[in-house]
This record gives C-alpha cells, structure tokens and sequence, in this order.
C-alpha cells in the first residue's frame, strides 16, 4: 500500500482528555504501521484524505515550536504526557522528519511524567534522551506471541522480535518499560508464556485491554479471519460479540493473568470492558 504525505501545521501540541484522562501528543494524523484493529481510525474524518487507515499520513511539521511554547505555560505538572495515543510517534516516516527526538528534547526538561506507546524498534534511536530522563517511560505492544497473527493484525509495525528486543535493549538501560498487552485476543493471547517473558526482558509493568469492536473497528480482523482462520472466526466472534460469553471469557483471563502477573511481580491495569 503506498501512502499519501502531506505536511500540515498545528495549532495545539498538547491534547487533552484522550488516553486515560491525561495529556497527550501525536506529532503525526495517520499511521502506517495500519493494524487492522486500530482504534484510532476514526482520526480520518478530521483529514482530507479519502484512502484507508494506514495509506496516508499527516506531518505536524510544527509541533515541536508549538509545544516549546504550551510548556511554558503548562500548569498540570502531575498529569502524565502520552505520547502517541493515535498514532505510533516511531513510524517509519520519523526516520526523516525527527518530530518525536524534538518533542522528547523538550518534554525531558519538564516535571511531567512521559510515556511514549508504540510497537517500532525505531524508539532504540533516541535511547540516548530516555535514558538520560527518568520521567520518560517506554509502553511497547505486544498483545502476543504468534508471529503470524502478529505480522496480519499489525503489518508495518516492528516484528516480534524487534519490539522483544526493544523492551530488553530499553530495561537494560534502566528505562521504566510498560509492556501493553491490548488487544487481548481470544484463542492467541496467552498470559503463561507472554508475561514471563516479558519480565525476563527487564518489563516493569503491564497493560491490557479487551478487543475493541466499535464502529468499523472489528472489519479488518473479521477479513483476516475469514481469509486465514476459517475455523477460528466464529469462536472468536462468539466471545466478542456475545455478552454472555464476552463476560465470561475476559472474566476468566483476567483472574488467571493477574495470577501470572503476581507470581512475576508485575503490577497490571485492566481495561476490560464490552463496548
Ligand atoms: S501502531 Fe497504533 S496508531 Fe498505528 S495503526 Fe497500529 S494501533 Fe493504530
């Protein structure tokens, strides 16, 4: 798929009220790393472009002056700073443009805590600022450990492996890493070898979060389904879908990964929850 650039101005850097309540910035409107599950899709409409999720890309090519300035006079010094709440600030268009090195030069000069998300290997460029500031913290995506549901669901994002070794590369650095653990999917997450893993690798903490189903979020998924799992897609959509089943399956992983979460000594949040 290629994908459309377009550069654009902004008028604010720092957003508010999206991810868990707190602050947040996205440098970019888009994402190629286009998983087929994305959340943040519905950013489209406040675009011009007509393609797919994933096909095109906006550049804030200002975002890093027009922060300089919101910090100034930023009052909030407990909220947390996310970065990348509706697109992965390590995509590949960051090579050239470096948007997320300039905002990280200036978030590491403030109190704020900072947590950047994202599923790229490309994060290891700027171990150099993140580990020098202990207020920056890493939350790297892996919901996962099947390199083929992984490669389908998020085809541009940095491979297993790659993202494995981020989060090792970044702990061994003594950056506080948060490993997301979303979307927990039926039948291919699994809490036994995934959180062990992850706290072999150095992780500090973990997130999850149910599949999301909302809008048009669940037709990529249901493609790939139908394409290369014939046999899962209807297990699968029973336990999205159906509320009963839905309650029982997400009540029933909760309990056995927050077992596994102990026995690791990893503290974890849920976002469990039907849409
Ligand atoms: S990396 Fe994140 S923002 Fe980008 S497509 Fe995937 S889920 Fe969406």
């Amino acid at each position: 798929m290629s994908v459309v650039i377009k550069e654009v101005k902004c008028a604010h850097a720092l957003t508010r009220g999206s991810f868990n309540g707190e602050l947040s910035i996205n440098p970019y409107i888009g994402c190629s790393h286009a998983c087929v599950y994305c959340y943040a899709r519905f950013m489209k409409r406040f675009t011009t472009h007509e393609g797919d999720w994933g096909s095109f890309i906006d550049i804030k090519t200002n975002i890093a002056d027009v922060l300089a300035d919101e910090v100034k006079k930023l009052r909030s010094k407990d909220k947390v700073i996310y970065l990348g709440t509706a697109t992965d600030p390590y995509q590949p268009i960051e090579k050239f443009y470096k948007l997320t090195r300039k905002i990280l030069e200036i978030l590491g000069g403030i109190e704020n805590k900072v947590r950047i998300m994202t599923k790229s290997h490309l994060v290891l460029r700027d171990l150099d600022i993140i580990k020098a500031n202990p207020n920056i913290g890493v939350n790297v995506t892996v919901n996962n450990l099947n390199e083929k549901w992984t490669m389908l669901t998020e085809p541009k994002a940095s491979s297993l492996n790659k993202r494995l070794d981020a989060i090792k590369r970044l702990s061994d650095n003594g950056v506080d890493v948060c490993v997301m653990m979303g979307p927990w999917w039926p039948y291919v997450s699994d809490a036994e070898k995934l959180i062990p893993l992850v706290k072999h690798l150095g992780a500090r903490s973990l997130f999850t979060e149910s599949v999301n189903t909302k809008r048009d979020n669940f037709n990529g998924v249901e493609r790939i389904l139908q394409k290369f799992y014939p046999k899962l897609a209807p297990k699968m959509k029973n336990i999205l879908f159906e509320e009963d089943s839905f309650n029982k399956f997400y009540e029933s992983e909760e309990k056995k990964i927050r077992e596994i979460a102990a026995q690791n000594s990893l503290p974890i949040d849920f976002k469990f929850k039907r849409d």
